[in-house]
């Protein structure tokens, strides 16, 4: 007979997680299927050890950038060593035992979905009132002729590194290929970034992208925007790739860092009438897709995120315990991990006029107004761009590309997202030297 269940999920990354913690809380009898290993892209291919990577480069540089200290040296066998701690060597026998000891049935397999309640893993049939599907995605490998008869990495094998290779091309300039160029830059390799739209991390605001490349382009990489990869040939042991301008440049390894497709081939939606969107899987507002049958994460394709995939965790999970709670996805941050960091919140001035919005913008050089970088680094850096909208007078959207930014953008994600009026914000203090002071010099700036 087969197991029977109040909840199967599908998929055990961030969004998996978090519902499966909330239904075992609640007292749910749960089976989570897991087809690699519980934690997801997230901590073991991509969040946890791309930002432990970029941090030990990132303490050199602040030392160099400091007053009388001396640079220390980066010492890439024990930072990899401290890498492979941090993504549990590969191995989730302790998140298992982890989940098996709260009471859940945890499944290693492939799952998918037969019909309404009923899941299939190897031959084995769980029926269940509700399915919630969390199988993320997966890279999308960019339509470059040539490029399978070469050595190319993903995020999986650029975060899981163990020598650096003397050249590296990266196709993709966004947040990925941006952490991605910086990491091997600064690990020693000579990198080229190729981007194939005008501008870097082209969906946020454009001085942003203008920002970040000049930054890189300081750092030595060399930066290739408006250029497209188009053909890719084997060279001895690495790889001639052909631009879109006839130039060739030559890499022992091709990292793709282009996008990310949602994962939902072969995991039986036909059999319960889901048809996904090329974007990902088409949930309402209370990630519901039909009658017991709910999604979160990646796979939805609303933000590719970890706070995205388990804030959708939080509410898939309220709904199924029988309260109503709805997504709102109103100024969630967008952070990368570069140094300085690129952050944002929001709409774009570009989006917000096209939602209709009567804009006022204000952007700062946070070096021109005020102290705070000069205290922090030598050759201060950083720059704060809002946007408000000028009828209800109250901040849509804002991106700071600074130290830390990733920290302090929060508080511009809050008035966002609470719809604080400006005026309300004009009042607030923030503490003297820090970079959070800048909300205020750039309020005061806005024209509304
Ligand atoms: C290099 C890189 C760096 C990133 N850095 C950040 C960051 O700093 N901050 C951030 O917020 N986001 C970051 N992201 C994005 C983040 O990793 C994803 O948004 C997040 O992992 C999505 O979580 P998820 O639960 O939807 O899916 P995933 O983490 O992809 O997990 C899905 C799980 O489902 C399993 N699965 C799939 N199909 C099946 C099946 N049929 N049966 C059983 N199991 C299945 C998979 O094996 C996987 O374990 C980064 C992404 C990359 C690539």
């Amino acid at each position: 007979m087969a197991d029977r269940f109040d909840v199967v999920i599908l998929g055990m990354g961030p969004g998996g997680e978090v519902v499966s913690g909330k239904l075992i809380k609640a007292g749910k009898k749960i089976a989570v299927v897991e087809k690699e290993l519980i934690g997801g892209e997230c901590a073991y291919w991509a969040c946890i050890p791309s930002k432990t990577l970029l941090r030990s480069p990132e303490a050199r540089e602040e030392a160099r950038r400091a007053f009388g200290t001396s640079t220390p040296t980066l010492d890439l066998e024990e930072l990899f060593e401290y890498r492979d701690t941090m993504i549990r060597n590969l191995d989730d026998s302790g998140q298992v035992s982890g989940y098996e000891k709260k009471g859940a049935t945890v499944i290693k397999g492939e799952g998918r979905i037969t019909g309404p309640g009923t899941v299939e893993v190897d031959g084995e049939t769980l029926q269940t009132e509700h399915i919630v599907i969390a199988t993320g995605s997966a890279p999308t490998i960019p339509p470059v002729e040539g490029l399978d008869d070469v050595h190319v990495w993903t995020n999986r094998e650029a975060t899981t590194i163990k020598e650096v290779p003397e050249r590296a091309i990266i196709i993709g300039g966004g947040p990925v290929g941006i952490e991605t160029a910086q990491m091997m830059s600064r690990f020693g390799s000579r990198v080229t970034l190729v981007q194939h739209s005008e501008r870097l991390i082209n969906r946020e605001d454009p001085k942003v992208g203008e920002l970040i490349e000049r930054f890189f382009e300081e750092e030595g990489m060399d930066v290739r925007v408006g250029r497209k990869a188009e053909k890719a040939r084997g060279n001895g042991d690495g790889a001639v790739v052909t631009l879109d301008d006839g130039t060739e440049v030559e890499a022992d390894v091709v990292v793709v860092g282009s996008g990310r497709s949602p994962r939902t081939k072969g995991i039986g939606l036909e059999s319960v009438g889901v048809e996904p969107r090329k974007k990902g899987l088409p949930i309402d507002d209370r990630c519901r897709l039909a009658e017991g049958l709910w999604a979160v994460g990646d796979v939805t394709g609303v933000m590719p995120f970890t706070h995205v995939a388990q804030y959708q965790g939080r509410v898939a999970a309220a709904n199924i315990l029988g309260q109503t709670w709805r997504a709102d996805y109103r100024g969630i941050p967008r952070v990368v991990f570069s140094d300085p960091e690129i952050a944002a919140a929001g709409l774009t001035e570009e989006q917000a006029k096209e939602h209709g919005i009567d804009t006022a913008s204000a952007t700062i050089s946070l070096p021109e107004t005020m102290a705070r970088p000069w205290t922090y680094e030598q050759d201060p850096r950083g720059h704060l761009g809002l946007v408000a909208d000028r009828g209800r007078g109250v901040l849509v959207g804002a991106w700071a590309v600074a130290p830390m930014a990733g920290e302090w953008i929060h508080q511009a994600a809050m008035a966002i997202r609470e719809e604080i009026p400006i005026e309300r914000l004009l009042g607030t203090v923030a503490q003297f030297p820090t970079y959070s002071g800048a909300y205020l010099e750039a309020l005061e700036r806005l024209e509304i």
